[in-house]
């Protein structure tokens, strides 16, 4: 992976060392599997000693007085901001912190539902949805890319529209754009499902969505995809994007939402406070420019500094190695599945783009038992509706069972994971030895 070794990059993470939770065990054991990355991502040492000096060495407000510590603790922040901004291509002013990718789509609308409630003045108007209005999001969403835009349809009278899977679990961008039209004024979609690995063709959409619904804000939910691809969202032209910290081998507790600026500068602060505005009287708060006036509290400072630390960490590698090794991986799995009777993959086939996860679904034997099976086996592998219940009920399945990889990943890891599911259905009992592998295609 990139200039170095899997084995070689796997001694950045503490959690990997001898002894450690994934590491080698004291017994001689075979060490636990960790693929559920897509979930949250383990981190290197450099990142928690990011935030550990920062704590120890720098910690102070930001923005606030006029202390030489406080003027470092500022400095630290922003330059973070910038180096976040330059990983996914934006400007600076175009990045917010938010809690987690959660936290900035609900941002993006619950603005909108501000500006639709006539707050945030005249400019803010392009926000406003109204009966008649239309969101459109696909069957494949995760709930945090879903439920916001529920309550917003409720708030304002908009009606909610789903692009329709297939049964891979897979939309498609004629099935998109044919629910695309002049009432369209949201477009909320994943760039990577983080059920099925598929790759949205995000500008595909995006010139899609400019043509026939020239007042709908595409909306992407990033947060498959900026940990484990290379990243361009100025380039791709959508007009906001949300990520998290903790899937990018950050901390916990940061997530990014990315505008363009002169739509951050006119959509209303949800939250409001301190740290958000230039001038409070009694009755009213005029709100700074982006992305100050979403930032309201004490800021996440820690947390800031060390995903810059994780940042730096990714692009050591470099994008295009990161993405190579997790698909190789996907591929590798998708592969070897075929031959594994009563395991179904969902999503992509082997031989299509995917990114490094794999989910499937094994005939006769709940998620949750596979998932049990696979922990006793020591493969960690996420189990259930990963939050995207329409998309498991379009497939018509309550749960999956998925391997997701990340940089530290290896073949061996993956090949455990597959071995193991092989031995699942006579574990329990299913038979079948003759059915063929339900590989949807
Ligand atoms: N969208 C997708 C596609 C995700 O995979 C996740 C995390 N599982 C989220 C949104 C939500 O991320 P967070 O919980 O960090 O806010």
């Amino acid at each position: 992976i990139g200039q170095r070794t899997v084995t070689d990059l796997r001694s950045d993470f503490p959690a990997f060392a001898d002894g450690a939770a994934y590491g080698a065990r004291p017994d001689g054991g075979t060490p636990v599997a960790y693929l559920d990355s897509a979930a949250t991502a383990q981190r290197p040492a450099r990142v928690l000693d990011a935030e550990r000096d920062y704590l120890e060495q720098h910690l102070a407000p930001v923005h606030r007085g006029a202390s030489a510590a406080v003027g470092v603790s500022t400095t630290l922040f922003e330059d973070a901001r910038a180096t976040v901004a330059r990983f996914v291509g934006a400007g600076e002013r175009e990045i917010v912190w938010a809690e987690n990718a959660t936290d900035a789509l609900n941002i993006v609308a619950l603005g909108m539902a501000d500006a639709s409630a006539g707050l945030g003045g005249p400019e803010a108007s392009r926000f406003a949805l109204e009966s008649g209005d239309e969101i459109l999001v696909t069957e494949a969403e995760h709930h945090a890319n879903l439920i916001p835009w529920q309550r917003l349809a409720a708030r304002t009278g908009a009606r909610l529209r789903a692009v329709r899977v297939d049964e891979r679990g897979i939309w498609s961008i004629d099935a998109l754009t044919a629910e695309l039209s002049e009432r369209t004024r949201v477009v909320a979609i994943a760039e990577v499902s983080n059920v099925t690995g598929h790759l949205a063709p995000v500008a595909e959409v995006v010139a899609a969505v400019r043509e026939r619904s020239p007042r709908a804000l595409v909306v992407l939910d990033a947060c498959q995809s900026v940990p484990h691809l290379p990243s361009d969202l100025g380039a791709l032209g959508v007009d906001f994007a949300a990520f998290s910290g903790h899937k990018m081998l950050g901390p916990n507790g940061i997530g990014v939402l990315y505008g363009r600026a002169e739509l951050l500068d006119a959509l209303p602060p949800a939250r409001t406070g301190g740290s958000t505005i230039t001038r409070v009287t009694i009755d009213s708060a005029e709100f700074l420019p982006a992305p100050h006036r979403f930032e309201a509290g004490t800021q996440p400072v820690s947390q800031v500094v060390a995903l810059a630390e994780a940042v730096r960490y990714l692009e050591s590698i470099g994008m295009a190695a990161v993405a190579a090794h997790e698909r190789s991986l996907a591929e590798r799995v998708a592969v070897q599945l075929a031959e594994v009777p009563g395991v179904r993959l969902i999503g992509p086939p082997p031989g299509s783009p995917r990114a490094g996860l794999v989910s499937v679904a094994v005939d006769g034997v709940h998620a949750h038992d596979v998932g049990q099976f696979l922990d006793d086996a020591g493969v960690i592998v996420r189990v259930g509706h990963h939050c995207a219940q329409p998309l498991h009920r379009a497939l018509g399945i309550t749960a999956t069972t998925r391997a997701s990889a990340h940089v530290y990943t290896t073949a061996d890891e993956m090949d455990r994971f597959v071995a193991t599911l092989g031995e699942v259905r006579s574990f329990f009992g299913v038979s079948g030895a003759d059915e063929a592998a339900a590989v949807i295609a």
